[in-house]
């Protein structure tokens, strides 16, 4: 009786951490199951075929989507109706361009019709694009094709880095853990099924950094992945308290942010290993990422057809949008999706030898874009503060109307008027007249809900007319 009231007692935190001490035992084969590896093996394989047969086994995905999209989802049934198109126009991928883009506006007014009727609604997931300023994206995935340890796509990435599904990882992401009963918060919480220690990104601070370093000497992680920005404080933290490497990572995985050279800089020497970045977002109608020789990011073509496009037209070694089709996403198909991102094609095969497209990011997302007066666009990830002044603690742009930028500032100790000197010879020298900034000095920036930093809060809306 005593045994049971003591379970009784205890926390849902503790039981369900109970519960994954349980489950861990399970083998990984039964964990995974049998889809799971034959895919992974599949596209293991896959990695490795000529270009010419990667886009034969997109066109193929391609066709099928489309005849998908025309018969079970409204919105493309009348679009295509509208324009003229049948499915068996869309041959090609070099067919795309008939099809018009789908826009974020689009999803925004017809949600509903982009859903496919033969899909049933309990396989669907709904989620929100993690736009950092106005009014988050809805939209729907199938649960099965959903970014998880099940992920096969999600894995091989991590493979890339020498990551096994038993290796044990540390993240600093967006996930939030669950506090203590008497209310105070967790710093990390270890997960023994994903053999997994999750780092809270929201309470990075001076005065709990000890703890951080405590918890990776205790778990040991043989990779972490995470966020640039938080992952960046975490080593300058540990850096300015003198604490030495706690851990050794083999590599690190950073994602959902753009990765800044000084942020990549700071994160390597300390760590001692290499960086493997994603690039990725919440509609998932893109994955890449870098492989070992990190000349750019490997476009998973298994998954998703990439367009760059500038004044309409596609471009082929140069800047353009990031336009793309997911050939998984058959709940909700979007065909042709307007990102907002921008980068550009690389040509060079790249010397790993896989098959798999390059492209390079292009001054990262669609929000790193500051407005000028004359309605041009400047990526703010040029500015690079960190080297104009050590005396910078933390910095985001804030842009709330063209050819103004607001440039918030955490001081150091030390700072004083010559740091304003170089920063401002910085953003001369990187802004000229297109962009007058306002500096404003703040005790704290903080983060957005979902635990990221993002350099520049654009309120303006950038996103429809880039293209
Ligand atoms: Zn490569």
């Amino acid at each position: 009786m005593k045994k049971v009231s003591k379970i009784y007692e205890m926390s849902l935190y503790e039981l369900n951490q109970m519960a994954k001490w349980v489950a861990a035992i399970l083998p990984v084969k039964v964990r995974y199951g049998k889809d799971f590896f034959n895919r992974a093996a599949w596209l293991e394989k896959s990695q490795w075929w000529s270009r010419e047969r990667l886009i034969e086994y997109q066109n193929e995905r391609l066709r099928r989507l489309i005849i998908h999209a025309y018969n079970n989802v409204p919105y493309y049934h009348s679009l295509f109706k509208e324009k003229g198109i049948r499915p068996s126009d869309i041959h090609t991928l070099h067919d795309l361009p008939k099809i018009p883009l789908l826009t974020k506006e689009v999803l925004r007014k017809k949600l509903r019709d982009l859903v496919a009727s033969n899909v049933s609604k309990k396989d669907l997931i709904y989620l929100t694009t993690s736009g950092t300023t106005g009014q988050p994206v809805g939209f729907y995935r199938e649960k099965k094709s959903e970014y998880s340890d099940g992920d096969p796509f999600w894995w091989r990435r991590y493979q890339w880095g020498g990551c096994g599904l038993v290796s044990r990882r540390a993240a600093l992401t967006s996930w939030t853990i669950q506090p203590k009963r008497n209310g105070t918060r967790r710093i990390f919480s270890y997960n023994p099924f994903r053999r997994l220690l999750i780092l809270s990104t929201y309470d990075l601070s001076r005065k709990n950094i000890a703890q951080y370093a405590h918890a990776l000497r205790k778990y040991k992680p043989e990779f972490i992945s995470g966020f640039p920005s938080a992952l960046e404080v975490m080593v300058k933290y540990f850096a300015e308290a003198g604490i030495p490497r706690p851990v050794n990572p083999k590599n690190i995985f950073t994602q959902s942010e753009e990765i800044y050279p000084w942020q990549r800089k700071r994160i390597r020497e300390y760590f001692g290993c290499e960086i493997y970045d994603w690039y990725g977002m919440e509609e998932r109608v893109v994955c890449a990422s870098e492989c070992e020789e990190h000349s750019g990011h490997h476009i998973f073509a298994e998954h998703s057809i990439v367009e760059f496009i500038k004044d309409g037209k596609w471009v082929s070694g140069e800047e353009g949008e990031i336009i793309a089709t997911d050939l998984e996403n058959y709940g909700m198909p979007m065909i042709r999706y307007q990102t907002g991102d921008i980068g550009q094609a690389v040509l060079e095969k790249c010397r790993c030898g896989r098959g798999l497209p390059l492209m390079k990011l292009i001054g990262g997302r669609e929000r790193s874009f500051a407005v000028t007066k004359e309605g041009g666009y400047i990526p703010v990830s040029i500015v690079d503060i960190p080297k104009a002044t050590e005396h910078v603690e933390q910095f985001q742009f804030v842009q709330k109307e063209r050819g103004t930028l607001i440039l918030k500032v955490v001081r150091k100790e030390g700072f004083c008027d010559k740091d304003v000197g170089l920063i401002r010879k910085n953003l001369q020298e990187k802004f000229g007249e297109m962009i007058a900034v306002r500096l404003e000095f703040v005790e704290d920036i903080a983060r957005t809900g979902r635990g990221k930093l993002p350099l520049l809060v654009q309120h303006l809306r950038i996103d429809e007319d880039l293209v």
